[in-house]
């Protein structure tokens, strides 16, 4: 067989993912190779012209190979980051998205830096925003809701593996049977926001790769902020806040339901592409 470069490689692997239809198959085959060579960026780009190792090619092949059936990159590295974290992520959660952070700003604005307060997260998935806001505020406790018994197990590794444990706490269950509500001072949720109808049209990473009870907001996409707002105008704490991350055309409908539930002092913030993407609001 002729000698391959890594540079070879990397146009052979991108043109394979740019067949099978991905937005940016340079970058895609990039991060592969670095993945299976644990080759820095840098030292990526002073050995391109070098022979490649067989066992690097061979292991190349077999990534691109996975993700030209678009599973996404976070299942082939098994991890995410999220916030400055490395999280682990693989198909028993929703992969930590970078929209996200999004949710962790907003709430962070309101959680003063010293504040020993107590917080909740409901369907926690891997743990990312509870792990965030506990790395930002070192004060703070908090518990993660999750109704998968998978999610759940996926979570308490990320606590413990960030050294997280002795502030945070997990329940397994859903958020309607969950009794710490009125304990706490913030609560923050990136719900399943999805409309029914529209999820066979997401990306295949998203589709079919992300646990649809992660994604799945039920007929209009409300579903879980009707629950989550009742519930949390039943049993929050007058003062109390509630972070969502809402889809990028639901600001109007989720601002409404918070209104009508006697939440007040609704606040926004959009996502780094511009679009709308998390709200909080005041029990009162
Ligand atoms: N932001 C996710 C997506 O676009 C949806 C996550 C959710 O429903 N909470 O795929």
């Amino acid at each position: 067989m002729s000698r391959q470069s890594y540079r070879d490689l990397i146009q052979a692997g991108a043109d394979q993912l740019r067949l099978a239809g991905l937005a940016d198959p340079v970058r895609e085959a990039r991060r592969l190779l670095q993945l299976t060579t644990d080759f820095s960026a840098t030292t990526l780009i002073s050995c391109e012209t070098d022979e490649a190792c067989p066992n690097h090619i061979e292991r190349f092949t077999a990534l691109v190979a996975r993700r030209a059936d678009r599973v996404p990159f976070a299942h082939l590295k098994g991890e995410a980051e999220f916030y400055g974290l490395t999280l682990k992520s693989d198909a028993r959660a929703l992969i930590p998205r970078a929209d996200t952070e999004t949710v962790v700003d907003l709430a962070l604005n309101r959680i003063p830096e010293d504040a020993d307060w107590t917080i909740a997260d409901l369907g926690t998935g891997t743990g990312a925003l509870l792990a965030a806001l506990l790395t930002q505020r070192t004060q703070v406790r908090g518990t993660g809701i999750e109704a998968s018994e998978s999610a759940y197990e996926l979570a308490g590794e990320n606590l413990k593996h960030l050294g997280l444990e002795d502030r945070a706490d997990l329940f397994l269950g859903s958020w309607a049977n969950w009794s710490g509500w009125k304990a706490c001072d913030l609560i923050v949720s990136n719900p399943p926001y999805i409309e029914r109808a529209v999820l066979a049209a997401l990306e295949p990473e998203v589709r079919d790769h992300d646990p649809v009870s992660a994604l799945d907001g039920g007929q209009d996409g409300l579903d879980a902020y009707r629950e989550i707002i009742a519930l949390g105008a039943k049993h929050m704490r007058p003062g109390a806040h509630l972070v969502l991350e809402i889809g990028f055309e639901q600001k109007q409908a989720v601002s409404d339901l918070l209104s009508a539930a006697a939440f007040a002092n609704v606040s926004h913030r959009k996502d780094l592409g511009g679009n709308d993407r998390a709200i909080a609001a005041t029990k009162t």
